[in-house]
């Protein structure tokens, strides 16, 4: 069935959103989750609908924890959400005009931080969700900011690297006073990089009026030989692999010689799958947009890497056999790591997966239809904004680095988020604990005690 190639032509990422393609139209299932906040804020009344489905299960945290109905409120939405719209020149000399996003869900508890995802299918919704997700992320996290999320509708693969220079350089000029290095603190996501990053801190230089004032701080992921982060690029990977080491021995899982699929293998999936590889894990399966491949005495993770950033995909690679997506996700393993889009497991792939943990590397790839069928199958599920938190916590590093005029050694950086990930993993399994409940549910009543405490402290302007 569903050919991986008829679902959509990504880079680093199988497969559409499934709200919007193949897995819809299979029917993915979700009835329409309620709650009053819903209409009372007039939501929107898809079912598929991420900002919906990412909004109703932290309200489930929510209730549980009986958190004041002003902080859902709150939650529920953004702060700001900015569209913009600028005329970029490309090389033919046309111009053509491009939609750029930034919403900035909150900042109680810092300055406002996320990613930018350049990617064709960039749509309001799923920056707020985004953004909403990385509130939650930064909070259980323990690192001091908010959350946002940004992006341009553009397929940075259809540019060269000049016109996507430009248009980078003129999405910063369009939003360079809505962001800051106390304000708002932008970093990579799917489909852009650190050179992006390199062309928004200097071109945010030259524009803002903080001069000499450490303006580079205003975005991080950048390159190491620009105020980037050593430790930065793989930080992802190596947090999703610090959480399994923490939240594995429970499950009866140990990391040597366990099997692993991953789904996507750009930055966060091949990480992944090299530091798992690098620690005796067995990576069997791997799927992205360009097909399946499997190997059942396990694939040389780091020579995968290679390959892909080479030739664009795991398509190819020697030494594998090629599976289709049904064969994929009905492979045997004990960890399913799915690193690429949200919305990637819905109920017909839940039932597929054969795994004893789904640790999500990916922002929201479990609906929740799918996160149903996976539990009511046994399978724990490593939610993402305790999974996939360690690309925003060396952000955080890479600020203060940034900001203090240091800049520490790999050995820090990774000992550090050690730290931060060992600590949050502790606060979602107390949570667990005291409420009786799966870890999605526990992951965001942790990072909602700390949101609560501070409006406690806070209070409400005026
Ligand atoms: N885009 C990444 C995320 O979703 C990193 C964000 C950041 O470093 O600010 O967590």
């Amino acid at each position: 069935m569903s050919s991986i190639a008829s679902k959509n032509a990504k880079k680093s990422a199988p497969a559409a959103k499934g709200s919007k393609t193949a897995a819809a139209s299979k029917g993915s299932g979700g009835e329409l989750i309620q709650h009053p906040i819903f209409d009372e804020l007039g939501f929107q009344t898809d079912p598929n609908n991420l900002y919906r489905q990412t909004v109703s299960s932290m309200l489930q945290a929510a209730d549980l924890m009986n958190l004041p109905s002003r902080l859902k409120l709150i939650l529920a939405q953004p702060k700001n959400e900015i569209m913009v719209n600028f005329p970029v020149r490309m090389d033919d000399g046309e111009f053509r005009l491009f939609k750029g996003y930034r919403v900035q869900h909150n900042n109680a508890l810092g300055p406002y931080k996320g990613g930018l995802r350049f990617h064709p299918d960039v749509h309001l919704d799923d920056v707020k969700s985004l953004a909403f997700l990385m509130t939650m992320k930064c909070s259980l996290v323990g690192v001091p900011f908010g959350g946002g999320k940004g992006g341009i509708k553009v397929d940075p693969y259809k540019h060269t690297k000049t016109e996507m220079e430009r248009i980078v350089r003129r999405f910063t000029a369009a939003i360079a006073h809505q962001i800051g290095p106390d304000y708002d603190i932008p970093a990579p996501d799917v489909g852009s990089n650190s050179q992006h990053m390199a062309w928004i801190a200097d071109t945010y230089s030259f524009l803002s009026e903080v001069g000499g004032h450490q303006p580079e701080a205003v975005i991080t992921g950048k390159p190491v030989e620009f105020g980037g982060s050593v430790g930065r690029e793989k930080a992802t990977g190596q947090g999703v692999v610090d959480t399994l080491v923490e939240m594995l021995p429970e499950i009866g899982v140990d990391i040597k010689g366990c099997k692993v699929s991953i789904l996507g293998y750009g930055n966060v999936g091949s990480w992944t799958g090299r530091i798992l590889h690098d620690r005796g894990a067995k990576i069997v399966a791997v799927m992205d947009h360009t097909g399946g491949i499997l190997s059942e005495s396990g694939l040389d993770a780091h020579a995968l890497a290679a390959h892909c950033s080479k030739v664009g995909g795991v398509a190819g690679f020697k030494g594998a056999e090629r599976i289709d997506a049904d064969e994929f996700y009905s492979t045997k393993v004990d960890v399913f790591v799915p690193a690429a889009l949200e919305q990637m497991i819905q109920e017909p792939e839940a039932r597929m997966i054969q795994c004893k943990v789904v640790a999500e590397g990916a922002n929201a790839p479990t609906t929740p239809a799918g996160e149903r069928v996976l539990e009511s199958r046994g399978i724990e599920v490593l939610p993402a904004i305790l999974c996939n938190a360690g690309g925003v916590t060396v952000s955080y590093f890479e600020w203060v680095q940034n900001k203090t005029c240091r800049a520490w050694d790999l050995e820090e950086v990774d000992a550090q988020l050690n730290k931060h990930m060992v600590r949050a993993a502790a606060k979602v399994r107390d949570a667990r604990k005291k409420y009786k409940c799966n870890l999605r549910t526990a992951a965001y009543i942790a990072a909602l005690e700390r949101l609560r405490a501070a409006y406690e402290i806070r209070g409400l302007f005026p």
